[in-house]
């Protein structure tokens, strides 16, 4: 027992309060810190209030520094410390004893935390025969289970999830109940007597027969028919999966025909890192992130001995894979020696099925069977997806296991407004801002889509509501056409608040200076911004930007050459398009066919109405001028034969480029010559870049029957070369104004070889390089980069009153 912790007991003793922030709600650290009180002994209680959780402990100061150090060294797995601080305190405690007081009043700002993968005590529990939650597919703990995805309300408690219809029974009950217990108030807790099941149905002629397949056997059932040959659709964490088996060719090939995705690659979800072996190489860095309480999908070398179907990665040196992430994928997975296609549930373009009557209706179509449960799916999370470059883990896709977890904002943010900020028009999030912290949402996809523009709406009222958020000003892209900025637009009509419109590649910027940490007040960094589209402060397209930038403004020095997209966005469905307009602006397209008759590019250039998209150029009909870099890798990709005639998505062809870029070439070859064209001060200052020797490098390449491999490797070295010499040249002419720090952003900036190039020449020179780890490089971080824009505007202008703040409300 502990001694009597007073000023006044014999015993020496001192009162402590601690001040625990971070992620520490909703993750079972209460019980935590219960448990190592005791076992410290000290006396007091815990709670958690609006800053996070409170602790005041009585004991020797000894036990009292081992307290704190257990606590720093071992917080519960879910849990985040951000900082633990503390101050003698003259209370006395209550009793000897250590309790855990309810919640206190105020606001609660971490309630809901990203769904967890299977933690490895409930899976030894799910595999062990003696186990009373053997072979169930729902096992999960404070420490594992669904999260975000089965949240309605707030407060997070069983009544305000799917769970909420699954009434504890007695022996959950118990669990629940006991701060001794792993299930210590786990809102999802389960078991066969008390929570959901899951069943296996046959899909027939666009409706379902039941299968008599009780719920242990479901699973188990699953994994035959795969075996099979057939195609599945399964119930997972944050929507549905299509699954078959990743090394049947027929198998794969269909699911690809019915599933109308002929290109994109399918992950893969394999037993464990055994099998992943087998087909990838998986370094270090790489297995932690697999076996991550995130469990995303990660981007991995083929290069393992054995190969799965052809059909899974068509053309591509990676693999997508991950590690099962509930009970039920790990017993669909048990004794599977190679893995499972596990794609996303949907057709092609819409969003992932959530909802079994709404899967019934949509895939069964593409599946023979659904492997259903009957735990609401409350929030859509797609899988995560992260590839680790340039010795960091980036993430490309954030979702189930991420979100909502919120990105600290840097020094100078603490005070900064609540505010919305709406994001882009693809793969978009939303972003908000409170309390120096920013909570990013998933991903969630592409807005052209109806479904998926209703998916945005639905999870910005829960997020508004999770957070109990009201935004006073709506941060939104600066091209009209949006939906998302349409939305924000409407939304702060509606509300009374104002909007602050944010230039694209400026928000690329910013966002990576936050996830960097760079305070707010911090000189103008360059920032480079590489990407598909935006739309620029001029009122053309954007996409190859150098920016002088810091959160509040920036100035665009330098750029690629502006270039015509003959038919707009035509031109980024139809490479070979782009092709046309880089020839035509670098050599001019009769020069190219006198020089070049007998070259297959031109010959098949020539059977397109070139003539057409020439005098649209010239007359600017539909042919926007863009200094985008994904249209540069589209030409080039087009000119060597890669998706000359169309893409089925954006970045098809510039991944394309990358994959095939000759490993061998890319250490010993030059690269294709691009020079810079610096304009005087005078006319604007620009720096451009000329490309006429870049395609005249390439089509003599052509000429010379050059393979893909190498033409690659010397686009993108020489890519590399002219964005350093950019580099190079406005830091000699902006030295005074700048802080040696260069910021990489936009999805372009995905390509490895692209990002390890830069940044690695960027570092010899003895500049500091910032790039996205946490938060993706592409438009799915564009959200936390307006935010950050609004906030430091709306600060700057609350801070001097007077002063004309940038807006267009
Ligand atoms: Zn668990
Ligand atoms: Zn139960």
């Amino acid at each position: 027992m502990a001694p009597m912790p007073c000023a006044t007991a014999i015993l020496p003793a001192e009162g402590r309060t601690i001040r625990v922030r971070g992620l520490v709600q909703g993750v079972g650290f209460r019980p935590t810190v219960w448990r190592l009180a005791r076992d410290c002994g000290l006396a007091g209680d815990v709670w958690n209030d609006a800053e996070g959780v409170m602790i005041r402990a009585w004991g020797r100061p000894a036990d009292l520094d081992r307290f704190l150090r257990r606590l720093e060294e071992q917080p519960p797995p879910l849990a985040s410390i951000d900082s633990i601080a503390w101050e003698l305190s003259e209370e006395c405690p209550i009793d000897r004893d250590f309790h855990i007081a309810s919640s206190r009043a105020g606001e609660v700002h971490t309630a809901v935390v990203p769904d967890a993968a299977t933690c490895p005590a409930c899976l030894a529990e799910t595999l062990d025969l003696s186990d009373r939650r053997y072979r169930y597919p729902f096992t999960n703990c404070t420490h594992c289970g669904p999260r975000l995805s089965i949240v309605r309300a707030v407060p997070y408690d069983r009544c305000n999830t799917s769970m909420a219809g699954f009434p504890l029974c007695p022996q959950c009950r118990a669990e629940y109940e006991d701060p001794e217990d792993r299930r210590f108030h786990a809102q999802p807790t389960a078991c066969q007597a008390c929570g959901p099941y899951a069943w296996l149905e046959r899909f027939v002629d666009g409706g379902t027969e039941p299968q008599l397949f009780s719920e242990c056997d479901a699973a188990e059932a699953a994994r035959a028919l795969l075996l099979g040959g057939s195609i599945i659709a399964i119930k997972g964490l944050g929507g549905f999966h299509l699954a078959c088996d990743a090394c049947n060719e027929d198998a794969v090939a269909r699911l690809r025909g019915r599933k109308r995705r002929y290109a994109k690659p399918f992950a893969l979800m394999a037993r464990d890192l055994d099998v992943i072996r087998r087909y990838c190489a998986v370094d270090s860095q790489e297995e932690a992130l697999l076996k991550s309480a995130a469990a995303p999908i990660v981007i991995l070398p083929a290069t393992g001995p054995d190969r799965v179907a052809k059909a899974v990665a068509p053309g591509h040196p990676t693999l997508g894979v991950m590690l099962p992430n509930t009970p039920l994928y790990h017993l669909l997975l048990r004794d599977m020696d190679r893995p499972f296609v596990m794609t996303s549930g949907n057709l092609s373009q819409e969003p992932q099925c959530t909802d079994n009557e709404e899967a019934r209706h949509r895939l069964s179509a593409i599946a023979d069977y659904g492997l259903f449960h009957n735990r609401g799916i409350v929030n859509r999370l797609d899988d995560s997806v992260v590839r680790v470059m340039f010795g960091k883990p980036r993430l490309i896709r954030r979702a189930r296991g991420y979100a909502p977890a919120p990105v600290k904002l840097p020094t100078g943010f603490e005070h900064a407004h609540p505010l919305l900020a709406v994001g882009g028009e693809l793969k978009s999030t939303f972003c908000l801002l409170k309390d120096g912290q920013a909570v990013l949402s998933q991903h969630i996809g592409d807005l052209e889509d109806a479904a998926t523009l209703a998916d945005y709406q639905k999870a910005l009222s829960l997020y508004l509501a999770l957070y109990d958020h009201s935004p006073e000003v709506i941060a939104v892209d600066m091209h009209p056409d949006y939906l998302s900025s349409k939305l924000g637009r409407e939304r702060a009509a509606a509300d009374g608040c104002r909007t602050e419109e944010v230039q694209h590649h400026h928000a690329h910027i910013a966002s990576c200076l936050v996830e960097n940490a760079i305070p707010l007040g911090t000189r103008p960094v360059l920032g480079i911004a590489l990407d598909g589209l935006g739309l620029g402060a001029d009122g053309t397209l954007w996409g190859g930007e150098f920016l002088l930038a810091d959160y509040k403004t920036f100035e665009r020095v330098g750029c690629f050459p502006p270039v015509s997209m003959p038919g707009g966005a035509q031109a980024v469905r139809q490479p070979w398009r782009n092709t046309f307009a880089h020839l035509e602006a670098a050599i001019g397209w009769e020069c190219c066919k006198r020089e070049h008759p007998e070259l297959e590019l031109v010959r098949t250039l020539e059977s397109k109405p070139l003539a057409t998209l020439a005098a649209m150029m010239r007359k600017g009909i539909n042919s926007p001028q863009s200094s985008s870099c994904g249209r540069l890798f589209d030409a080039v990709a087009a000119a060597v034969g890669l998706y000359q005639d169309a893409v089925s998505y954006e970045g098809e062809a510039a991944i394309a480029l990358e994959s095939i870029a000759d490993a061998r070439a890319l250490a010993l070859e030059d690269g294709y010559p691009i020079q810079l064209r610096i304009q005087a001060p005078a006319s604007g200052g620009l720096t451009t870049m000329d490309f006429s020797p870049l395609w005249r490098a390439i089509l003599d390449d052509l000429e010379g029957h050059t393979p893909v491999a190498v033409m690659a490797a010397r686009f993108h070295r020489g890519l590399v070369r002219a964005i350093i010499e950019m580099v190079r040249h406005i830091f000699e002419r902006e030295n005074q104004r700048l802080e040696r720090i260069v910021a990489l952003s936009g999805g372009s900036f995905q390509n490895k070889l692209l990002l390890e190039g830069v940044s690695h020449t960027l570092e010899a020179l003895g500049l500091t390089v910032l790039t996205h780890s946490q938060v993706p490089a592409n438009d799915g971080g564009l959200a936390l980069g307006q935010a950050a824009i609004a906030a430091a505007r709306l600060m700057a202008s609350r801070h001097r009153p007077h002063e004309k703040v940038t807006s267009c409300a």
